[in-house]
């Protein structure tokens, strides 16, 4: 397994990293959100439903549906293994894996994985642990409240992921704001650190005329070509 350990200061940042996190799923995959009450898993949840092209309205918490499934719209120019569907399950009120047999369990978990074009993220899965694949097969996300707004996240890959696509750099970046623009930025964006490309480009522009000091006055034939 691989092993992130993060901590963020706000629940902005937290979602940073789960947006990180969406760009290495594939349809398929289960993420099992672990913590105590308020540590910040619907919050991860939320972020990560809305960055797998989720309607952000439809990513409400499920802690009184208990399942919530929600069409993915990814963008067309997304990878072929984009999930076409999210399911958050919010297992805290589920006593035992025989629960979850009355939730319609066998449209979301097909023959030990999430059912294909499906993406499986699951609060309290300790609950529900029979239903679920072996840990060593799915994403762990583990979260600690450490203060008002601090929180410790460890994020556990299987060895499986380690060749798609930008897991490399969600090991190794961590969630920043954008200097510009304050934004917080995915570990996993093409523009990191930038917020955008408009503001990677500009500060290019900076670095490079930065670069190019003047040792004289500015003067109008400086203006011409
Ligand atoms: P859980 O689902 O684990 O019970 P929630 O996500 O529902 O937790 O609640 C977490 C609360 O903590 C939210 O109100 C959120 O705004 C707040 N919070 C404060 N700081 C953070 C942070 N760094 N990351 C995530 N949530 C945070
Ligand atoms: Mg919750």
């Amino acid at each position: 397994m691989h092993l992130l350990s993060r901590e963020t200061s706000s629940p902005e940042a937290t979602g940073a990293l789960a947006a990180g996190l969406a760009d290495v799923l594939r349809a398929g995959d289960v993420v099992r959100l672990e913590g105590d009450l308020g540590a910040g898993k619907t919050t991860f949840a939320r972020t990560l439903v809305t960055a797998l092209g989720c309607d952000p309205r439809s990513a409400s918490s499920p802690t009184f549906v208990m399942i919530n499934i929600s069409d993915a719209h990814p963008q067309p120019s997304s990878r072929p293994d984009a999930p076409a569907r999210v399911a958050h399950v919010d297992a805290y009120r589920l006593r035992s894996s025989e629960d979850v047999e009355s939730l319609g369990w066998d449209a979301i978990m097909q023959h030990g994985s999430a059912a294909p074009s499906t993406v499986l993220i699951v609060e309290w899965p300790e609950r529900i642990e029979d239903a679920l694949p072996p840990r060593s097969a799915c994403a762990i996300v583990s979260l600690l409240a450490t203060g008002e707004r601090s929180r410790r996240i460890e994020i556990m890959l299987p060895d499986s992921w380690s060749t798609r696509p930008l897991v490399h750099e969600l090991i190794e970046r961590v969630p920043i704001r954008c200097q510009a623009t304050g934004a917080w930025v995915r570990p996993t964006s093409s523009t990191y650190p930038f917020a955008d490309q408009r503001t990677k480009d500009a500060d290019l522009y900076k670095w490079f005329s930065g670069k190019h000091s003047i040792s004289r006055p500015i003067e109008p034939d400086d203006a011409e070509d």
